[in-house]
């Protein structure tokens, strides 16, 4: 059966206690780190299962056993962790920078990016700061979408065109502006009910998937707490707004994980 937008999974730490962590995570990170072992375990039934790992393209058809992988926030494990992972099995996955924590303790430096870039995987921006674009100001915005692309490009000598919105939260006039801006594929978490254009929303692995919870989640199979969890969720962002739900987001993420 052929589709029109891939399934997307989200990844962010993949974490073997040994690579250092960055000391300037947000609160609640950790709730969004895999362990070696689960994620190789995830990467093993996508391989088992008849899952073909593939490039999103905007003009590409996919069937519902396409799947794309992204990481974000460019940590230093990504590298040291997953890619070897990844290689192991074959897949490309996307790695989505905040540029300004480049090099910082913890996260990627740009020669570990460029071999990211060197060894198939592909580079994209995840902002400059990892602010909610959302809450700035349009120049502010502008900066973060167009100062980050060219940053990445500059270092690495390649091109960027695509990119995972921060945070959670972004609206119609902010896809539009990336794409003027440039950028062909956008990642998002959840599709707000205003955001038309195309863009593509990804499912968030969380420390506690095991391989079962994976396979639901692609599925499409939520569990009652899963549901109860993602209604409260969308109320809180619909009620409280970015900041308001930002102070109760790792709440409602330990009380449901
Ligand atoms: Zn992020």
């Amino acid at each position: 059966m052929e589709i029109t937008s891939p399934l997307v999974l989200m990844y962010h730490g993949i974490v073997d206690g040994k690579c250092p962590l960055p000391e300037d995570r947000e609160t609640g990170a950790d709730l969004y780190d895999l362990s070696a072992e689960q994620f190789d375990q995830h990467m093993a039934f996508l391989q088992q299962n008849g899952y073909t790992v593939r490039q999103a393209k905007e003009t590409s058809n996919f069937t519902n056993k396409d799947v794309v992988i992204t990481f974000d926030d460019g940590e230093l494990n990504n590298h040291k962790v997953a890619l070897p992972i990844l290689k192991k099995f074959g897949f490309t996955a996307y790695f989505f920078i905040i540029v300004s924590r480049v090099g910082r303790k913890g996260y990627m430096t740009w020669e570990e990016i460029k071999e990211l870039h060197d060894q198939g995987m592909i580079v994209g921006s995840h902002g400059l700061s990892h602010q909610i674009l959302t809450s700035l100001l349009d120049s502010q915005i502008d900066e973060e979408l167009r100062a980050s692309k060219r940053t990445i490009e500059v270092n690495l000598d390649i091109p960027v065109d695509t990119i995972s919105i921060p945070r959670g939260f972004c609206n119609e006039a902010l896809i539009q502006k990336a794409y003027e801006l440039g950028y062909k594929t956008i990642f998002i978490s959840d599709r707000p009910a205003d955001v038309k254009s195309p863009c593509l929303s990804r499912i968030a692995v969380k420390n506690n998937w095991k391989v079962r919870e994976l396979q639901n989640a692609i599925l499409g199979k939520k569990t009652v707490t899963q549901r109860a969890f993602l209604s409260l969720k969308k109320f809180s962002k619909c009620i409280l707004k970015e900041e308001g739900y930002n102070k109760i987001r790792s709440g409602l993420i330990k009380v449901f994980k």
